[in-house]
């Protein structure tokens, strides 16, 4: 926590976990990490599973959030949930561009920032995640595709807006592999990250967080969370188990 951003470590649980299962991991999580008073936490959930979680968290420092929103407010968008029914069922923030959506569900850095306007105006913290393939890193084009899908997604945002963002640094060939970008690797995308929003949002740059995912772990999370532009995480697998996300939460601080 080489920094003075309030770190923000979030769990995503993709598309895993009945209603009584995640209650029972909440019920586990929340006295876990209630003595946690330096960091936000979330559990990012599927839509079914928002509300039961919302209502069994509201007394307890975890924010509860969704892993996609639709753009608009209402009307004939069948399948879709709008911005203000995620807030309606509780959660605080949402996960938006995930690479397993722009992967298997056509998401596009257009889509991207159409979804991360309209939770903005709803009033939902987005977590918007950007990654390259390990093909494109092979390639050496990391920073360009880092950079377009920065672009992309955040274009036309205040800074007053960005302010509120949440990156989320995923490097595609990390999530789910076991293989965790070093945290040479990681921080010198994230530095390439921060350099890109300054030129976007000015000063802003520096009170916004960005969180790395790609197979964060109780034993790596603690050397990841000590590079200086690493201000939290996005955990998928190490996220379904009460103790190891709250061991991720309790990430050596100092
Ligand atoms: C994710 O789901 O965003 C993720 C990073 O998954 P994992 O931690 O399992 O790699």
């Amino acid at each position: 926590m080489g920094n003075a951003r309030r770190p923000f470590l979030a769990g995503n649980w993709k598309m895993f976990k009945t209603i009584s299962e995640a209650l029972q991991m909440a019920a586990k999580l929340k006295p876990a990490v209630m003595t946690v008073k330096d960091a936000d936490i979330a559990l990012c959930a599927t839509f079914t599973l928002l509300k039961p979680l919302a209502d069994s968290l509201k007394d307890s420092n975890i924010m509860v959030g969704a892993q996609d929103v639709y753009w608009e407010e209402k009307g004939a968008f069948t399948g879709e949930v709008a911005p203000g029914q995620l807030l309606d069922a509780g959660c605080a923030c949402v996960v938006i561009g995930h690479s397993e959506r722009r992967q298997f569900f056509g998401e596009t850095d257009e889509t991207v920032n159409k979804k991360t306007k309209a939770a903005l105006k709803a009033g939902l913290l987005p977590i918007v995640a950007v990654g390259e393939l390990l093909a494109q890193r092979e390639a050496g084009t990391t920073m360009q595709v880092v950079g377009t899908q920065l672009a992309g997604g955040l274009a036309g945002l205040s800074a007053a807006d960005a302010a509120k963002i949440t990156i989320a640094y995923e490097p595609v060939w990390a999530i789910g592999t076991g293989k965790t970008a070093s945290p040479a690797q990681a921080q010198e995308v994230h530095a390439f990250i921060r350099g890109e929003l300054r030129k976007m949002f000015g000063g802003t740059a520096e009170q916004m967080r960005i969180q790395y995912g790609g197979s964060v772990k109780p034993d790596n999370v603690d050397e990841l969370m000590r590079q200086p532009d690493i201000d939290g995480a996005l955990v998928g697998g190490a996220a379904l188990e009460a103790e190891s996300f709250a061991r991720i939460v309790k990430f050596a601080r100092g």
